[in-house]
């Protein structure tokens, strides 16, 4: 199957064709760095790494670039409050934003573009949507001119007439409509500026993306993605200042998640039921997070309660759990050679049935149920008393392509739990009763090389870690 990616613009379902073949050009707008992230942050960052690391699956090279607001009013009403400068704070948060996504298994960016190191780029990007009568001054400030952008609400599907009326605008005198939005503010006294041909001041909110996305990837690219709320005016705005400059689409899929409530109620700072990452990771593994957020299709909405945790969590168990029994039966197994076809058609077809879901416009709590396919199969393999360890690698390296895109297991799985090595010095004890002598000989040299060390004692068997 090929990929099939909803666009939020055609509202379909669309064949996946990039601009480059086995090339991917993403952009995700990223935060503003003036608190630390909380758990509905967590649903963009968590799903698009997904994305980026499905199609590096289906080898893709990938470039994926997410920004990092650095300075906007939000920033400078924090900054005050905390008697710092809007740098310190966004040093403070932006090290704190990459703490906790580290923490998630978000894969790193190709870039984490800031709008201060952008400033020359986005008064360019300014100055060019002036030139061509797309923007005007106004004060200090400078305004888009929506009326002049045809195309203006294609996005979010509305037309400049119900947009004037359907939302609230405040009416502002240095506005020609009530729709334009401001691309340059002027600065207040003591506030931070830059110097610019309208005079001292920073950058609006949309044009940073609009600027960074044409610096890092170009004129078109192939996805576009944050959650829905950006859909309008953000990323409207996006569109309109880009294709007005380069007439080319901006982006040929706008990928948009939906929102994750609490007890089925939105987050929100009035309701006060917002959860900090940081603060949940406390209580629970990142990965039983990263698995509730999986287990939703991301273009539903994704309800997060104790019961769905739990839920969560069990399901995680069983995958690690799998993962680490293939492992330990791995480094036991004594033979390996020619794995029946049937066990290994098996493992190709649930391997199908993962990208089929994966196609299918990101399908992961399908995904996760071949996951759990291959899961079964493998617990039903090691029931059996002597296994192929051909066959035991097979079902791993399976389990570890999955978790290559899926990211759910916990590294610490290399090593050997203390259980683990209690059951091999049985198992050592009862080969050299038997005389055994090559296994017992085995399972020590395993052991050594995973550092752990035996020692006879008159008590039996001790053994310490190196
Ligand atoms: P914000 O900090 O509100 O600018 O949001 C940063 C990113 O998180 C944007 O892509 C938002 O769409 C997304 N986001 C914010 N709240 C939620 C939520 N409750 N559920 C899902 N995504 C969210
Ligand atoms: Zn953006």
């Amino acid at each position: 199957m090929t990929l099939r990616v909803y666009n939020t613009l055609t509202r379909k379902k669309e064949d996946f064709v990039p601009i480059e073949p086995n090339k991917v050009k993403m952009y995700v707008c990223g935060p503003t760095v003036y608190n630390y992230i909380h758990i509905g942050n967590g649903r963009p960052v968590i799903f698009f790494d997904v994305v980026r690391r499905y199609l590096e699956s289906q080898n893709y090279e990938v470039t994926y670039i997410t920004n990092f607001t650095d300075v906007d009013d939000k920033m400078i009403r924090k900054a005050e409050e905390l008697g710092q400068t809007v740098p310190e704070l966004a040093e403070t948060f932006i090290q704190a934003f990459l703490e906790d996504i580290r923490a998630l298994g978000v894969n790193e960016a190709t870039k984490n573009p800031r709008v201060t190191e952008n400033i020359h780029e986005i008064i360019d990007f300014i100055a060019a949507l002036v030139d061509t009568g797309y923007a005007y001054e106004s004060g200090g400030d400078v305004y888009y001119r929506t009326t002049k952008f045809e195309e203006y609400g294609k996005l979010s599907h509305q037309n400049l007439d119900e947009l004037q009326y359907g939302i609230r605008i405040e009416v502002d005198d240095r506005k020609e409509n009530p729709q334009d939005f401001v691309l340059w503010k002027a600065a207040k006294p003591g506030e931070i500026y830059w110097d610019s041909p309208w005079g001292q001041g920073r950058p609006g909110w949309h044009i940073e993306c609009s600027a960074m996305v044409r610096k890092y990837l170009g004129e078109t690219i192939d996805i576009h993605g944050g959650g829905q709320d950006l859909t309008f005016p953000h990323h409207e705005c996006e569109i309109a200042q880009t294709e007005a400059v380069t007439g080319h689409p901006m982006a040929n899929y706008w990928m948009h998640n939906a929102f994750l409530n609490i007890d089925n109620e939105k987050m929100s700072k009035s309701l006060g039921n917002g959860i900090l990452i940081r603060d949940l990771i406390q209580r629970l593994k990142p990965q039983v997070f990263r698995f509730f957020m999986l287990s939703a299709h991301y273009r539903n909405p994704l309800n997060f309660s104790d019961e769905s945790l739990k839920q969560a969590a069990n399901g995680l168990e069983r995958i690690q759990n799998a993962y680490d029994n293939l492992k330990h039966r791995l480094d036991t197994a004594s033979q390996t050679g020619e794995v029946e076809a049937a066990i290994t058609d098996r493992i190709a077809a649930i391997a199908r049935q993962f990208d089929d879901k994966m196609d299918d416009d990101f399908n992961t709590p399908d995904a996760i149920t071949a996951v759990f396919d291959l899961v079964a199969e493998a617990n039903l393999y090691l029931q059996q008393e002597r296994v192929n360890g051909t066959a035991v690698q097979q079902f791993l390296d399976q389990l570890q392509a999955f978790d290559a895109v899926l990211g759910l297991l916990s590294q610490a799985a290399d090593e050997l739990l203390d259980e683990e090595i209690e059951q091999l010095i049985v198992e050592r004890t009862e080969a050299r009763k038997t005389k055994n002598w090559a296994r017992a000989d085995e399972i020590r040299d395993l052991l050594t090389e995973k550092g752990i060390f035996l020692e006879d004692t008159p008590q039996g068997i001790r053994w310490r870690r190196k």
